[in-house]
């Protein structure tokens, strides 16, 4: 189905991609919202530059399309130097990790997308990189083998992940600075809409602004992409101009509710609600049933729905609550 994927802001589509490079801010003062990230990050970057010397190495965590690889672009650029971005997944052998780190030049930003992906083999190889800047490789096998050791430039690792708990201990030990995104508030996300829609050459007006950002779930990737859609339909059904009407005519034929819930939203509320009679469920039976990665359930859906106070974790398992029922128009009993 067509929409299916508009809400799962862990995906980038690759017409998104030089939109999504055109819509992400350069600089602190551009980056809206997480105030405390923002006002903290500023006095460390201020700090180190008076120094001298690389920032800390950082970790940002929180659902994904917050901002974490963004901000990361954004010190790189208020630290006045180069980005060089990667991923867990990406860094196969401690070789690929080598060649990253060699390749580095002073102060420069090393940043690493899901970064509780890394191997054990690699991870090791980051321990003296992040701690003393310094390279361990082995040459040759056997009794023949020799181990040296290579300085590196002094440089900034960022790493980025949805899940802070997925980390070993002695990886997230080695991160001076750790700050958790928040999910946006609709204030933020609607000024975040404004500004897109400048970029995008597309007027709207303020009401228009606040519907997408009350349906965007807390995340700026999928406010930027529910406004491209609704710009679409502003295009081809009226005259270019987002008004009120247009943007919940479009909403509604995406499937996006009045506060941004999907089709796998309700059906995973309802399935709690009927199948489950309100009991707490075990995230393992509720992504079989719905036919979805667990993963995806705790990354995607499920940061929104808790912040909603629509479910609640308990040592049980997911619990339906309340709102929940209000919402779908069940009875609760
Ligand atoms: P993450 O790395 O957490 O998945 P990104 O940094 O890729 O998220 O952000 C997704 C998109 O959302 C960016 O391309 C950018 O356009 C937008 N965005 C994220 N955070 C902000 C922000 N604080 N202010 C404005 N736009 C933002």
């Amino acid at each position: 189905m067509e929409n299916e994927n508009i809400v799962r802001p862990e995906l980038e589509d690759e017409q998104e991609e030089n939109l999504e490079t055109s819509l992400r801010p350069k600089s602190l003062k551009d980056y809206i919202g997480q105030t405390k990230v923002k006002e903290s990050m500023k006095i460390y970057i201020e700090a180190a530059k008076k120094r001298k010397e690389a920032l800390d190495h950082c970790l940002f965590y929180g659902p994904p399309g917050l901002g974490k690889t963004t901000i990361s672009g954004i010190i790189a650029n208020e630290m006045h130097s180069k980005i060089k971005i990667t991923s867990g997944p990406a860094i196969e052998k401690p070789g690929d990790l080598a060649g990253l780190l060699t390749n580095l030049e002073e102060y420069d930003v090393l940043f690493i997308d899901e970064i509780h992906r890394l191997s054990k083999t690699v991870e090791e190889i980051l321990y003296p990189a992040l701690e003393d800047y310094v390279l361990d490789i082995t040459i040759g096998k056997g009794p023949e083998a020799k181990s040296i050791r290579l300085d590196l430039p002094k440089f900034t690792l960022i790493g980025a992940t949805t899940k802070a708990g997925a980390l070993t201990t002695p990886l997230r030990d080695r991160f001076g600075i750790v700050q958790k995104l928040e999910l946006y508030s609709v204030e933020d996300l609607s000024t975040i809409v404004k500004r897109s829609s400048k970029i995008l050459k597309t007027p709207i007006d303020d009401e228009s602004c606040k519907e997408i950002a009350r349906r965007s779930r807390g995340t700026p990737r999928i406010a930027n992409r529910l406004l491209k859609r609704v710009r679409d339909y502003a295009l081809v059904l009226g005259d270019g101009k987002i008004n009120l009407k247009i943007t919940k005519h479009a909403l509604n034929q995406l499937e996006i509710d009045e506060i941004g819930l999907d089709e796998t939203d309700r059906k995973m509320l309802s399935m709690m609600i009927v199948q489950y009679s309100g009991r707490p469920v075990g995230i393992e039976a509720l992504a079989s049933s719905l036919g979805e990665e667990i993963d995806t359930i705790e990354d995607v859906y499920e940061p929104y729905l808790l912040q909603i106070g629509f479910i609640a974790r308990t040592p049980r398992g997911r619990q339906v609550l309340p709102p929940a029922y209000e919402h779908l128009g069940f009875e609760l009993k």
